[in-house]
C-alpha cells in the first residue's frame, strides 16, 4: 500500500505531499487523517505527518520510497471534508495546510512520542507550604531571587492549589521552575484523582422550553423554516440583553436535533461558565459534549472521542469547538457574535464566523449568530441582504431596560472631587447600600492598569523585552510584564534619573477597590479580573459569591460584561470610559460601543428597575450618545459612514503583512523589500502603505514592522499575492519571520 503524506514542517515547500510505503504490519493501523512518523530529507529525526491519501493500485517510482516509520493516532479525526476545510482555510489565511488541520486534532496532541503516557487517573496539584508573609519576607530580602520564582509564589499566594497544567499553560510557566520552588520547600506537589471538569457537581433539574414571547416566536418560526428545509442559511438575530436568545437557541437545537441532526453553540471564551452551560445541560441532559480550554487536556480528549464516536448531539464550546468531529451538522450558534475572541490571535489567524459559514454551507445547515451588538460587518450584511435579519427589540419576563446617565467628570472636578468615583456614583452607590441592592463597577480592561511612573522625570518603567509599560501589582509589590510574563521585584529607585520619587499611575482594579473602601468603609467588595480568575473555576466561584452572599460591589473589568443574570444588581457604574473611547484603530469604536453597552445591560435584569451611570469628560462622544439612547443603530450609522469614507472593511479588505526579527535593521530591510514587491506591476487593484512600526514595536525581544494592503479581495487577488509571496520569500532574510493576517481587528 501507498501513502500520500502531508509532513509537519516549515519548510516552505507549503503544502507538498509525499510518496511512502506502508509496511504489511501497519497496514490494518492507517487510515485517512492519522498522523505518522516518517523519516524525511537527510535528517535522522522522525518527521510527524499526516495520511491524506492511500492507495492501493500505484506505479513504483524508479528512486527508491522510504517506509511509514509508525502510526501516531489511534482514532482519525480528519476525513475528506475535513482536508477540504483545511485547504479553504489553508487558502484564505495564508497559511499550510498542515497548520489548518491542527485546529481539528484534539487539543494537546503532542507531536512525536506519542500521548499515550498522559491517559492517567490522577492529576498533579500544587499546594503552598509557607505562609504568605514568610514568602514576602524571602522575595524583598532577596531569598527568592529568580524572577520566574517570584512569579510563580506570587501567584499561588493568592490562588493555592492550582493544577500543574493550569500553571503551565496560564503562566507559561515551565516544570523545572515548579521543581525548583519544591526543592527549596517552598510547594509541593500532590497527586489527586482527576476531577471530571466542571460539571462534575452538574446537579441539574430538568426544565422544559418556556413558552416563547411574541418575539421568540417570530424568530423561531422564521429560522425553523430553513432547519426544516436543511438549506444553508445564515441569520442574525440582534436581540437588546436580555431579550431572551439565549431560550431562542434552546429551542432551535430542540428542532435541529427532531430532524436528527446535530448543533454547535459557541460562546465566548470568558462566558463558558457553569451558568451558561447549566442552562444547555438542563434541557438536553448529558447529550452534551463541552470544550474548554481550562478543562484538563485528557479530557478534552475525552470529549472528542466522545464526539467523534458518535454519542454526542450538542457540542459547547470556545472558538475552536467550531472544529469539533461532529458529524450531520444541522445548526451553528454562535452567541454574542461581536465578542473578538472569535477572531483567533494565532496562526492560523481565522475567524470563527468565516469557518462555521463553510461548515454550514458544506452541509446545508444553518448558521446562528445573535449579539446586542451585533459586529459592524455582520450588521452591514444583513442590511444588504445576504444575513436573514431577527430583531428582539423587548426584555423577555417583566425586565425594563435601564436607565442610562451620562455623569460629566469635569463637574466633580469644579467641585474638587479627584477621586475615581464621581460624587453622583457615590450618591447612587449609597443609595443602593441603603436598599440592599447590588452594584457593579466596571473597569476597563488591564492594559490600562497602574504603571510605575518617576515623579521626577515622568519615567514609565517598561519591560526590557517588550515595547510596553509593565502592570504594578500592588498586593505583592511586583511589576509584571502582561505579554511575556518579565516580573520585577518592586522598583525603589527611577532607573532614568535615580529618583526616589517613584509613584504608580493610572487606575486598575486594585486601586479602584482601595478607593471604594476608603469612601464605604464598611462594605463588601470582591474583585475580578486577569489576576484573580487564573485558575480553574475562580470567575464562577466570584460570581457565586457575589449573587448569593449579597456583596454590596463587584468590580471587574469587562469580564463581569458576560451574560450572568443578577437580578439583585440595580446599579452599573462604568469608570475610566475615556481611555475605552481613545483607542486609536479602526474598530476601537465598535469594540467600545459594545463593551459599554453590554455592561449597561447587566443592570436591572428582573422585575426591579436598574440605573447605569457613565463617567466620562467626553460627554458629547456618540458613541456614549448611542449608548444613553439604547440605539444600536444610531451607532451603526455613524460608524458605517466612517468606515465608508475612510476604506476600512466591510467595504475593503486588509491584509497585514508583519514581519519580524531579533535585529531591527533586518526587518527593515524586508519590510521594505516585501513593500516593492508587492507594489511591483501594481495596476491599482490594491493599494499598498509603506512599512510603518505597530503600536508595540517589540514583542519578546523581536522587533516587528507592518507592511498593509487594502484590497477587494477575489481569486485574482489572491493569486496576486501568493505569487508575491513566494518571490518575497526567496529574497528575504533567513532570519526574519513573515506572518500575514486577513482582516485583523487590530493594527
Ligand atoms: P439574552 O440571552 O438575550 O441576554 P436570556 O436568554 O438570558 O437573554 O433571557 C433573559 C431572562 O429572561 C432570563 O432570565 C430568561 O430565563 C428569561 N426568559 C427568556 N425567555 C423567556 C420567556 N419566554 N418567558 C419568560 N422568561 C423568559
Ligand atoms: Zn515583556
Ligand atoms: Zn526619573
Amino acid at each position: 500500500m501507498l501513502a500520500k503524506i502531508l509532513i509537519n514542517t516549515s519548510v516552505n515547500t507549503l503544502n507538498k505531499v509525499y510518496d511512502y510505503l506502508v509496511p504489511e504490519n501497519l497496514e490494518q493501523e492507517v487510515e485517512i487523517g492519522k498522523r505518522v512518523q516518517v523519516s524525511f530529507g537527510r535528517g535522522r529525526d522522525l518527521e510527524e505527518g499526516i495520511i491524506v491519501r492511500l492507495e492501493t493500485e500505484y506505479e513504483l517510482p524508479k528512486y527508491k520510497l522510504k517506509e511509514i516509520s509508525s502510526v501516531l493516532d489511534d482514532v482519525s479525526y480528519i476525513d475528506e471534508n475535513r482536508l477540504k476545510l483545511a485547504k479553504y482555510i489553508s487558502y484564505v489565511y495564508f497559511c499550510n495546510v498542515y497548520d489548518a488541520l491542527k485546529l481539528m486534532l484534539p487539543p494537546g496532541t503532542k507531536s512525536k512520542n506519542s500521548s499515550k503516557s498522559l491517559e492517567t487517573r490522577k492529576d498533579k496539584k500544587v499546594i503552598l507550604l509557607k505562609s504568605n508573609d514568610e514568602i514576602m519576607q524571602d522575595i524583598e530580602s532577596n531569598v527568592i531571587k529568580s524572577a520566574k520564582q517570584i512569579q510563580l509564589l506570587s501567584f499561588l499566594m493568592y490562588t493555592d492549589n492550582v493544577l500543574i497544567s493550569d500553571i503551565e499553560d496560564g503562566l507559561s510557566i515551565s516544570r523545572s521552575v515548579i521543581s525548583t520552588a519544591k526543592k527549596n520547600g517552598y510547594v509541593d506537589i500532590i497527586e489527586v484523582d482527576k476531577e471530571n471538569d466542571f460539571l462534575k457537581d452538574l446537579e441539574v433539574e430538568r426544565t422544559t422550553s418556556l413558552p416563547p414571547t411574541e418575539e421568540q416566536k417570530n424568530v423561531i418560526d422564521g429560522i425553523s423554516r430553513y432547519i426544516y428545509d436543511e438549506e444553508y442559511k445564515q441569520c442574525l438575530i440582534h436581540g437588546v440583553t436580555g431579550s431572551g436568545k439565549t431560550e431562542v437557541y434552546l429551542q432551535l437545537i430542540e428542532r435541529v436535533l427532531d430532524q436528527g441532526r446535530k448543533a454547535i453553540v459557541l460562546v465566548p471564551e470568558i462566558s463558558l461558565t457553569y451558568q451558561t452551560v447549566e442552562r444547555f445541560v438542563s434541557r438536553f441532559g448529558n447529550d452534551i459534549a463541552i470544550l474548554h480550554s481550562k478543562m484538563t487536556v485528557s479530557k478534552r480528549k475525552e470529549e472528542y472521542k466522545r464526539i467523534k464516536m458518535g454519542k454526542v448531539n450538542i457540542v459547547i464550546g470556545a472558538r475552536s469547538a467550531v472544529f469539533a468531529p461532529l458529524d450531520n451538522v444541522g445548526l451553528i450558534i454562535i452567541d454574542e457574535e461581536h465578542d473578538t475572541s472569535y477572531y483567533s490571535q494565532t496562526k492560523p489567524k481565522y475567524s470563527t464566523k468565516d469557518i462555521a459559514a463553510y461548515i454550514c454551507k458544506e452541509a446545508n445547515a444553518v448558521l446562528v449568530l445573535g449579539s446586542a451588538t451585533p459586529e459592524i460587518s455582520t450588521y452591514n450584511k444583513a442590511i444588504n441582504g445576504n444575513i436573514e435579519l431577527f430583531e428582539m427589540k423587548k426584555r423577555a419576563g417583566d425586565a425594563k431596560l435601564p436607565q442610562i446617565d451620562i455623569v460629566n467628570l469635569r463637574d466633580d472636578r469644579i467641585m474638587g472631587n479627584t477621586s475615581n468615583i464621581s460624587l453622583k456614583l457615590k450618591a447612587a452607590i449609597q443609595e443602593n447600600i441603603d436598599n440592599n441592592e447590588q452594584t457593579m463597577l466596571f473597569l476597563n480592561k488591564r492594559g490600562y492598569n497602574s504603571y510605575l511612573t518617576c515623579k521626577d522625570c515622568g519615567y514609565v518603567f517598561n519591560c526590557p523585552n517588550c515595547d510596553v509599560a509593565m502592570t504594578y501589582h500592588k498586593s505583592n509589590n511586583l511589576l509584571l510584564c502582561h505579554y511575556c510574563s518579565h516580573v520585577e521585584k518592586n522598583v525603589h529607585i527611577c532607573s532614568k534619573c535615580g529618583s526616589e520619587h517613584i509613584s504608580s499611575y493610572n487606575l486598575g482594579t486594585e486601586k479602584l477597590e482601595e478607593e471604594l473602601k476608603e469612601i464605604f468603609p464598611n462594605i463588601t467588595v470582591l474583585r475580578m479580573d486577569a489576576d484573580t480568575t487564573i485558575a480553574r473555576d475562580s470567575q464562577q466561584k466570584i460570581l457565586d459569591e457575589f449573587k448569593h452572599n449579597g456583596t454590596d460591589v463587584l468590580i471587574g473589568t469587562q469580564m463581569i460584561s458576560k451574560g450572568h443574570d443578577m437580578p439583585n444588581v440595580t446599579l452599573v457604574g462604568i469608570i475610566g470610559t475615556d481611555s475605552l473611547l481613545a483607542m486609536n484603530d479602526f474598530s476601537a469604536s465598535e469594540r467600545a460601543f459594545s463593551n459599554i453597552y453590554q455592561v449597561s445591560g447587566r443592570a436591572g435584569r428582573s422585575k426591579k428597575e436598574g440605573r447605569v451611570l457613565i463617567q466620562t469628560s467626553d460627554t458629547d462622544n456618540y458613541i456614549l450618545k448611542a449608548v444613553e439612547n439604547n440605539s444600536y443603530i444610531d451607532f451603526f450609522d455613524k460608524e458605517i459612514e466612517y468606515r465608508k469614507t475612510f476604506g476600512y472593511p466591510p467595504f475593503i479588505d486588509i491584509l497585514l503583512f508583519e514581519i519580524s526579527g531579533v535585529n531591527l535593521q533586518d526587518v527593515k530591510d524586508d519590510a521594505e523589500k516585501l513593500y516593492n514587491i508587492l507594489n511591483y506591476n501594481n495596476q491599482n487593484e490594491y493599494r499598498v502603505f509603506s512599512p510603518r512600526s505597530p503600536y508595540i514595536q517589540k514583542l519578546n525581544n523581536k522587533f516587528r514592522v507592518n507592511v498593509l494592503v487594502k484590497a477587494k479581495l477575489n481569486t485574482k487577488i489572491y493569486s496576486q499575492m501568493y505569487g508575491k509571496i513566494k518571490i518575497y520569500n526567496t529574497k528575504k532574510k533567513k532570519n526574519t519571520l513573515l506572518s500575514i493576517t486577513k482582516n485583523p481587528i487590530f493594527i
